[in-house]
């Protein structure tokens, strides 16, 4: 049996051997202490390529945003937010259901932004029968698309001058910033906060980082504790962290270039239509009369792939060109059989 080259998200990579190494051999404390001095280092380290006072050391990227969250609203605050987003959408409801956190959904642009004007006319007067508009959290990339820098900078202008604050979700900041040569802290500039994941395209098995204020993080810290992401020798996590940040940022630009060959392969296959990945993430529709024997036939050559009529692929650090090449063949192989006569 071959190797399995697995589309689904780029959250399956597993540790390379130097990941592991540098794993094992970290130094580790008890970080609800505050003893762990790899978790110390990679909460500095991060601060600093993101031009933030301080980090903190998380998880899961859902529990870093939450954690955001909470040190920014109160209960009762509301906070604006893409319908599509992750922590609206994809969070089980956390900011809601944990933190009394109201969220206001708003459209996406065609470009997965909100429009400025939708996010002014969402923000609520001062008046007892409104919940207080506190908090605008976006996220870059959404969908795989790159939010505008300018476009960044007027929303998070508007927000302030409203006397909101900021949150990105910037599970892959990563990708967004190779994609736009643009360095980390241009790319999260205008925002008071924000999470990013170690676990997605940089290939860490574990952990989320979420910068802030010192004051937002010291506050982080008691809801970090109350959510059980106190972690004791978490400099094991933390260690694979700071060897991503090392080694795996400039080559998230290879998945980039992957995706675009995934998408222009199957592009020639007339059944599917195909978007234009800016990133590691593109979709393929198809009809859904296709979709069950098709995923068993990707599943019978070694692809794992979320068929569905809007089917998203994803690129990442353990799947190379070969492994491209090889799913285009497996898809044209499909639709060829299915339409031969
Ligand atoms: C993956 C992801 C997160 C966090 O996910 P976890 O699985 O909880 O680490 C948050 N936001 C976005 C946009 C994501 O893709």
């Amino acid at each position: 049996m071959n190797k399995t080259i697995d589309l689904r998200s780029d959250t399956v990579t597993r540790p390379s051997d130097a990941m592991r190494a540098a794993m094992a051999n970290a130094e580790v404390g008890d970080d609800v202490y505050g003893d762990d001095p790899t978790v110390n280092r990679l909460q500095l380290v991060t601060a600093e390529l993101f031009g933030f006072e301080a980090a903190l050391f998380a998880p899961s990227g859902t529990q870093s945003n939450l954690i955001g969250m909470m040190a920014h609203c109160d209960r009762g605050d509301e906070y604006l937010v893409g319908q599509q987003a992750h922590t609206y959408k994809y969070e089980a409801g956390g900011a809601a259901v944990l933190g009394s956190i109201q969220p206001q959904p708003l459209p996406h642009q065609p470009n997965g932004s909100l429009a400025l004007a939708d996010i002014a006319a969402a923000i609520k007067p001062d008046d007892i029968h409104f919940a207080k508009t506190r908090l605008l959290a976006l996220e870059n990339t959404i969908g795989g698309k790159v939010l505008p820098r300018d476009y960044l900078d007027a929303a998070t202008a508007l927000a302030h001058e409203r006397g909101m604050i900021t949150h990105l979700d910037g599970a892959r900041i990563f990708n967004a910033a190779v994609k736009q040569g643009i360095s980390l802290r241009a790319a999260t500039a205008g925002f008071d906060s924000v999470s990013v994941c170690l676990s997605k395209g940089l290939g860490a098995p574990v952990g989320s980082v979420l910068c802030g204020s010192r004051d937002m993080i010291q506050r982080g810290l008691r809801w970090r504790k109350m959510l059980g992401g106190g972690l004791r020798q978490a400099g094991i996590l933390a260690a694979a962290g700071l060897y991503a940040l090392d080694h795996n940022i400039e080559r998230l630009a290879e998945d980039h270039e992957n995706a675009i060959l995934l998408a222009t392969g199957l592009a020639d296959i007339d059944k599917l239509v195909v978007t234009d990945p800016q990133t590691n993430i593109l979709y393929a529709d198809m009809a859904e009369i296709h979709c069950v024997a098709l995923a068993k036939h990707l599943q019978n050559r070694g692809i794992l792939a979320s068929v569905s009529p809007h089917m998203r692929l994803v690129t990442h650090l353990d799947v190379s060109r070969a492994d491209v090449a090889l799913t285009v063949s497996a898809f044209k192989e499909f639709f060829r059989a299915a339409y031969r006569h």
